[in-house]
């Protein structure tokens, strides 16, 4: 690797080059490549990361343009990974790309999710995050929960074994969600969420993230806060009694 490509992140107390090894040494799954996931997928390339597995199923749309920063106009009707591969291999050759045309499902999230040392959620809707939350659960890695809508989002850390899931707050398991175009949701917050996530992944990898609290965003007021989600004995996914309860 360069060296002069990653001065000023390696100058950063909070990463330094110890950081950056464990950077240049990490594989992420990026499920779902939309607008949060192909800015999480584009700033992990530039960062340097080892291995970046890209999932999706999509094609992209025109209304795609205003928010999913790796595509442009001549791109309308191309498959979103395989543009989004070849733009983040013009960012950063060193960068192991491996791009899966699939949706993720109950069936084949076990294989797909253990690509990575670590997952982001890039989709928008419960069904997949619901296979991911219980996947990363019984592979033991963590993932990055994160959802935009209208100038809000949310992101949570979920390291099994050590913080609570999305099943332990009650967070719904099933339904497609509402699409971006019906729903509504600001670009800026879309970036900003994927920047929350992109940080906490980070901190998850160099082991500097435990907590796994919520944290909200509003980019138009703007706040944010953290909440802390304990975790719950009686979750169906990852609690202590869930054996006990069939
Ligand atoms: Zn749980």
């Amino acid at each position: 690797m360069e060296v002069e490509r990653y001065l000023s992140q390696v100058a950063v107390r909070e990463i330094f080059p110890s950081g950056q090894k464990i950077i240049e040494s990490s594989s992420i799954v990026v499920v779902g490549m939309g607008g949060t996931g192909s800015a999480i997928a584009e700033m992990m390339a530039r960062m340097g990361i080892r291995k970046i597995t890209i999932v999706d199923d999509d094609t992209i749309e025109v209304s795609n343009l205003n928010r999913q920063a790796l595509y442009k106009e001549n791109d309308i009707g191309l498959k979103k990974v395989d543009v989004a591969k070849v733009e983040l291999l013009k960012i950063n050759n060193d960068v192991e790309v491996n791009a899966i045309d699939q949706r993720l499902t109950h069936y084949n999230a076990e294989e797909i999710l253990s690509e990575g040392d670590i997952i982001l959620d890039g989709t928008d809707n419960y069904n997949a995050r619901g296979v991911m939350n219980g996947a990363s659960f019984k592979l033991k890695k963590p993932w990055i929960f994160t959802a935009v809508e209208g100038t809000v989002g949310y992101v949570k850390a979920i390291i099994p074994g050590k913080t609570s899931c999305l099943s332990c707050f009650g967070y719904p398991d099933q339904g497609e969600g509402i699409s971006c175009t019906v729903q509504g949701v600001i670009p800026s917050a879309v970036r900003a969420i994927s920047s929350l996530a992109v940080t906490v992944a980070l901190k998850v990898l160099m082991e500097r993230e435990s907590s796994g609290d919520l944290v909200y965003m509003d980019v138009w007021k703007p706040t944010l806060e953290t909440l802390p989600i304990p975790r719950n004995e009686g979750c169906k996914v990852c609690g202590e009694n869930k054996f006990a309860r069939g």
